[in-house]
């Protein structure tokens, strides 16, 4: 088998530890890897490198595609940038794979049977950290879900749990508040579920569905979430099995990979020959499967529940009942090279199957653009001089062609006709529409009457076209309106 190309970084505090434990393991099972090693982290934070990674370090990443990332420190201090959400969305990796699972009753749970894998969108949501302040009041995050990126994780979590045997993929929204964002995902969900019809399907409210989850996540199996909800609920579920240290994660794009543990640098446990190794081990094994290395991703996974299932632990998951040997990093890795061939007996063995055509994942289907009509507009100010009623005085004889339909206050209608108790901040969304019934209007109308409404004195600070997409409105109306 040809040798495939891979990125490694050591990392900082115990990620060297851990890095070298996992590439002894992989190197005595056979693994084809080809590795150029690159430096990232602290000490790269230090040379004045605000996101902890040089530009030959991309170079490299570009080349190979694939990334094995020991976890690193982030210095102390402001201006340092997230490693992580750098590498993830300059590399256009789209979903984050986490399984979570329980090794009952080699490692103590309160959940015996639990065998989850998170699929996590992973660039868009609230993450697009696209954050204003509007107002003394109001502080606002656009939180962004688009059909392409919708498409492309469900499909992804769809494609897994084909290639991984799985029953079912569940999926979490809000779509019950958020109609549009999360509606848009839950949508897209049951249109690629359709393409499935071998795997179940569901779909569940999150908040209800992240209590189901955390009180019986036996009855789940794939689970793919939007952003936001995917990073709280993967930690949650990791943390349910018994520990986060024993987890490990994929990061996949159309371009290219990263897995890692999903643990940090651990710097007081560093260079004590202390830390556990299996959780960027388990990273590991999802990238053998990923580069079309199956065979010995089971080799190694097997031999690894093994060790576990043998008693053989370091000192975070030893217990007197059911350890037999507290060993350190290197002597752990030692204890799983001597199971390589060997399958555990109480726990399940995996098996892996062979991708024909590795490193492929979903992309997302051609856009339709679809007839689209403008018919008003919302006009969101900074107000502090009166009531909404005093507003409404103000801009109703500037509207000219358009018709002042309502005001709104944090999303409640509070003119015409709004009740007295609602409590009003200081940031009110003045709806402007067509006088007639779905009547359209054009830019040059709308930049008219924001010079009006700027020239009554109104301070307007953002605004946002209410549109027709198919000749369906594609705006939510306000509570109330
Ligand atoms: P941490 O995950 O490093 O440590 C949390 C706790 O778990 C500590 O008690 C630690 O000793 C223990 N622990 C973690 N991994 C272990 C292992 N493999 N074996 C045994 N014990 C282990 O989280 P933290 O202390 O909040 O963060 C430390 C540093 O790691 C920070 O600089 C943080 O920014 C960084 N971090 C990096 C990543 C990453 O690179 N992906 C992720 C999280 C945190």
């Amino acid at each position: 088998m040809a040798k495939t190309p891979i990125t490694v970084a050591h990392g900082d505090g115990i990620g060297p530890e851990i890095m070298d434990a996992t590439l002894s393991i992989l190197k005595e099972a056979g693994a084809e890897l080809d590795i150029e090693t690159i430096e990232i982290g602290e000490s790269v934070y230090l040379r004045g490198n605000s996101a902890g990674i040089d530009p030959s370090a991309w170079e490299s990443l570009r080349r190979t595609k694939v990334f094995l990332k020991a976890p690193i420190t982030t210095p102390q201090g402001g201006g340092f940038k997230s490693l992580n959400v750098t590498v993830r969305k300059t590399l256009g990796l789209y979903a984050n794979v986490r399984p979570c699972v329980s090794y009952h009753p080699f490692v103590q749970t309160k959940h015996p049977v639990m065998d989850v894998v998170i699929v996590r969108e992973n660039e868009e949501d609230l993450y697009a950290g696209i954050e204003y302040r509007q107002s003394d009041d109001v502080m606002m995050s656009l939180k962004l879900i688009s059909r392409p990126g919708s498409e492309k994780i469900c499909r992804y979590a769809f494609e897994y749990a084909r290639m991984h045997n799985r029953k079912k993929v569940t999926c979490f929204t809000k779509d019950n508040i958020m109609k549009m964002s999360d509606g848009l995902f839950h949508k897209v969900f049951e249109e690629v579920a359709k393409d499935y019809p071998d795997i179940e399907n569901e779909h569940w409210i999150v908040d209800i569905g992240a209590a189901k989850l955390a009180d019986k996540p036996e009855t789940f199996d794939v689970v793919v979430l939007p952003n936001l909800y995917g990073d709280i609920l993967s930690d949650v579920a990791a943390q349910i099995t018994g520990s986060v240290g024993l987890a490990g994660s994929a990061n996949i794009g159309e371009g290219a990979a990263m897995f890692e543990a999903i643990h940090g640098s651990a710097p007081r446990r560093a260079g004590q020959n202390l830390a556990n190794p299996s959780a960027l081990l388990l990273g590991s094994v999802l990238m053998l499967v990923h580069i079309g290395q199956a065979a010995c991703a089971s080799r190694v996974h097997n031999a690894w529940l093994k060790t576990i299932e043998d008693g053989v632990h370091t000192y975070d998951i030893f217990r007197d009942e059911v350890s037999k040997e507290k060993v350190g990093t290197k002597e752990f890795a030692q204890a799983v090279i001597a199971r390589l061939g060997k399958t555990p007996e109480t726990l399940n063995p995996v098996e892996y199957k062979e991708v024909s055509d590795p490193g492929k994942v979903p992309t997302a289907s051609p856009r339709v653009v679809s007839p689209k009509k403008t018919v008003g507009v919302d006009v969101f100010v900074q107000y502090q001089a009166g009531t909404a009623d005093d507003l409404a005085a103000t801009l109703e004889p500037v509207a000219g062609d358009f018709t002042l339909k309502m005001i709104s206050n944090r999303g409640m209608k509070v003119w015409p006709g709004g009740a007295p108790e609602t409590f009003c901040g200081d940031l009110y969304r003045c709806r402007f529409v067509h006088p007639e019934e779905g009547g359209t209007v054009s830019h040059q109308q709308i930049v008219d009457l924001l010079g009006r409404v700027g020239g009554a004195g109104i301070d307007f600070v953002q605004t946002q076209n209410l549109c027709y997409f198919n000749d369906e409105r594609s705006y939510t109306l306000s509570q109330g309106e």
